[in-house]
């Protein structure tokens, strides 16, 4: 993997005014690897996430992606955003589109497709999501696990070279998370590099090549499933396992 990262961060440091959300980052994600991020609530595992896209800043440190450093403005950086897809916690998709002109908007407004062309893609990958059956209905028909699937579909269509998910079931019903995790492990499988904020410790053991323990602005440790789960080495993790499983 040591040769073929596709994220690289080294030294990150990211303030909120007194708060020293991200301390001293370093962590790589290596192509086709899944990486699972799990922590307290407070911990920075979503500015961590936002940093990769850049929606925000950091103070000091790198990130590159695919071997560059992300760039700051103009083309570069909405280049930089369609190769990084983001999956939200809240689905945030457009109400009075349909499914499949939401997965359409982005490959035709920022790629500049062709609409036949993305359109037949987007048919592609609402089959992949299970999906293929709903392409005509609107966001409010769907349940929240439909949605999330269409919005997975959605982030997909811009052919990203990583998906970054931030506690992509914490809003759904019990019964529609594994509708999702079973997309997602599917992703997996066909190679797709992954960052996964979640409490499902079933997906981290089950789909994770590494989970990252954060804590403080922290990572405090970075290890294998196995290994994490079975033997964690800090007293913040201990406790942190303690209280969820
Ligand atoms: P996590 O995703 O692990 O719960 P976050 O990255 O969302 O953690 O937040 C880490 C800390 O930074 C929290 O204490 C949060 O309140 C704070 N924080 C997040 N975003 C902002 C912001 N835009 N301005 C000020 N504080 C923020
Ligand atoms: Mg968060």
């Amino acid at each position: 993997m040591a040769g073929d990262a596709l994220i690289e961060m080294r030294g990150v440091n990211k303030h909120f005014g007194e708060l020293h959300v991200l301390q001293d980052i370093d962590l790589t994600v290596g192509r086709g690897e899944v990486v699972v991020i799990i922590g307290p609530s407070g911990s920075g595992k979503s500015t961590l996430c936002r940093a990769v896209n850049r929606l925000e800043t950091i103070e000091s440190g790198t990130i590159e992606l695919d071997g560059r450093p992300l760039p700051d403005e103009g083309r570069a950086l909405a280049q930089l955003r369609a190769d990084v897809g983001m999956v939200f916690q809240s689905f945030n998709l457009f109400a009075h589109k349909t499914v499949l002109e939401n997965i359409m908007l982005a490959p035709v407004k920022v790629r500049r497709k062709k609409k036949d062309e993305a359109a037949r893609r987007a048919r592609e990958l609402l089959d992949r999501v299970g999906l293929a059956s709903q392409a005509d209905k609107y966001p409010a028909q769907l349940s929240g696990g439909q949605q999330q699937r269409v919005a997975i579909a959605r982030a997909l269509a811009m052919d990203p070279k990583v998906l970054l998910f931030d506690e992509p079931t914490s809003a759904l019903d019990p019964e529609m998370i594994n509708e999702v995790l079973e997309v997602m492990r599917q992703l997996a499988r066909d190679g797709m590099t992954m960052v996964v904020v979640t409490h499902e410790m079933g997906f981290a053991r089950s789909a994770a090549n590494r989970v990252v323990f954060m804590a403080d602005g922290r990572v405090v440790e970075d290890r294998t499933p196995e290994e994490f789960f079975t033997a964690p080495r800090s007293e913040r993790a201990k406790d942190f396992l303690s209280k969820i499983l």
